[in-house]
């Protein structure tokens, strides 16, 4: 057993000699940069302050993901080496911490202590708001917790407000949880019940990071369209209500949301979407199948028809809108015509930018125990002839942009000496010679040339 001589209390760490480094390690989607920044607010008022260098860190969280494969094995290879780095730092006197967090926590939680007893803490994407609490207990005693229990307690109830500004774009979390039960995912398991915040906390959490400087803010859920919070009214708001009101903050210019699932694609959204100006003309809508069998063994409840209809109504409401997709090939039962399938999906529909991934078996899940698994080498050869399609699809989106002036957030520096970059409305990377003093701003930008993974234009 590691020794344990970690002395933090409450008192020792109120004063500023008390400063202490915390260092997190983040896998997987904008939910969990979005759980990864509010610990780092749970953690400030102990004396914390991020470090991007682990040897300097007090406290390791590794914020984990297990929506697809060797995710616990990344997870062991990394806690490995923040092993490495606690004994040294142990034997220098500075006694270190480490916390896992996130699906892979909730998931396989009592494996992580048995294979890896030097880590202190284990907890899931429900609790993580008693991580302050965790530290100081296992400070006290001599022992690893594992908190990975759906608490009845909301973790929204307990989270600091945002303090710092992170930047001019900020991730907002509207929704957790999802009760669909695809047949390949594990979020279910992982994240629980679909639940959603009332509508004056995100609010009150939107309004806060406009006056902190946003200008910005992305929506988030698992399945953020199926949100269903209480409004100040006492009745159920749906997200084009909460997206009508968000857009009444005067210094909020771009609402964004993601991810939606097509069955909770209503008409009052797809209006948002020609109604509001603030509302973005991008949307990430995963469709995962182009073939109706396999949606169906799937358990996505809707056909693909169903899926081109919603693209043509979105098309109408607003003609310019991107559309964006995540794709799974090699999904038990998948033969070449549901491939082909899928294929002409994408023909038929045009992405401007898309996620596509092989079917990875997850324990626990329906489609895991199929008897109709699809050869690792046949899904290569799928996974391969869908991405050289989606792949062109981007390229002559973004082609189709140059020559076009457009409004770009500028959000920071460029990678180049002088260069500022920035967001276009339909989610694309764009960079400009410019001043730092545009950063923050909404300015006109007439796009110059397309580049494999983002614009450059010019200020006009
Ligand atoms: N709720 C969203 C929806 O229903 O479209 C998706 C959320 S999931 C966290 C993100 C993406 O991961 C999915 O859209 C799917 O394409 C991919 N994914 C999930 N489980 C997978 C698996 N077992 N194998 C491969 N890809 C998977
Ligand atoms: Fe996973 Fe399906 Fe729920 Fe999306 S809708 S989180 S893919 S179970």
């Amino acid at each position: 057993m590691v020794q344990r001589d970690f002395t933090l209390t409450n008192t020792n760490l109120d004063n500023e000699t008390s400063r202490r480094y915390l260092h997190i390690i983040t896998w997987g989607c904008q939910m969990n940069v979005y759980d990864s920044n509010r610990m780092v607010d749970l953690l400030r008022p102990l004396g914390y302050k991020v470090t991007d260098k682990a040897e300097q860190a007090d406290v390791l969280i590794l914020n984990t993901c297990h929506i697809r494969d060797k995710a616990t094995e990344k997870v062991f290879s990394e806690l490995g080496r923040l092993k490495q780095i606690k004994e040294y730092r142990n034997q220098l006197g500075n006694p270190t911490l480490i916390a896992v967090a996130g699906c892979v926590a909730q998931a396989e939680g009592n494996i992580i202590l048995q294979r890896a007893p030097y880590v202190d803490i284990v907890l899931g994407p429900q609790t993580y708001h008693r991580l302050p609490k965790m530290i100081l207990e296992v400070a006290r005693q001599s022992g690893s917790i594992i908190e990975t229990d759906f608490p009845v307690e909301s973790k929204f109830d307990f989270l600091p407000i945002p303090q710092e500004n992170t930047g001019y774009s900020a991730f907002l979390t509207i929704q957790e949880g999802c009760d669909k039960f695809c047949s390949f995912c594990v979020v279910p398991y992982t994240r629980g019940a679909e639940v959603s915040r009332p509508v004056q906390t995100i609010l009150d959490e939107a309004t806060h990071l406009c006056s902190i400087g946003v200008k910005e803010i992305t929506l988030l859920g698992q399945n953020v369209n199926a949100y269903h919070g209480e409004g100040p009214d006492g009745n159920i708001w749906n997200l084009a209500r909460l997206a009508e009101k968000l857009s009444t903050l005067p210094e909020l210019s771009r609402i964004r949301y993601t991810t939606s699932h097509p069955r909770d694609m209503d008409d009052s959204l797809i209006n948002a979407h020609r109604d509001l100006p603030a509302l973005m003309p991008f949307l990430h809508l995963p469709v995962q199948s182009g073939s109706d069998r396999i949606l169906k063994a799937m358990n996505r409840g809707h056909t693909a028809d169903e899926y081109r209809k919603i693209i043509d109504k979105l098309r109408k409401a607003r003609p310019d809108i991107a559309l964006s997709s995540d794709f799974i090939v090699g999904h038990p039962g998948e033969n070449l015509k549901d491939f082909e399938d899928t294929m002409q999906l994408v023909r038929d529909v045009q992405f401007s930018q898309t996620f596509s991934f092989k079917y990875s078996p997850r324990p626990g899940t329906a489609a895991a125990i199929s008897m109709h698994q699809v050869r690792e080498e046949e899904k290569d050869a799928r996974l391969q002839a869908l991405q050289a399609l989606l792949r062109e699809q981007q390229d002559q989106f973004n082609q189709n942009t140059v020559g076009r002036t457009i409004p770009i957030l500028f959000v920071g520096k460029g990678r180049k000496q002088g260069q500022i970059t920035g967001k276009s409305p339909y989610l694309q990377a764009v960079h400009i010679q410019g001043d730092t003093s545009l950063i923050g701003r909404e300015c006109q930008v007439r796009i110059d040339k397309s580049l494999t993974n983002s614009l450059s234009g010019t200020l006009v």
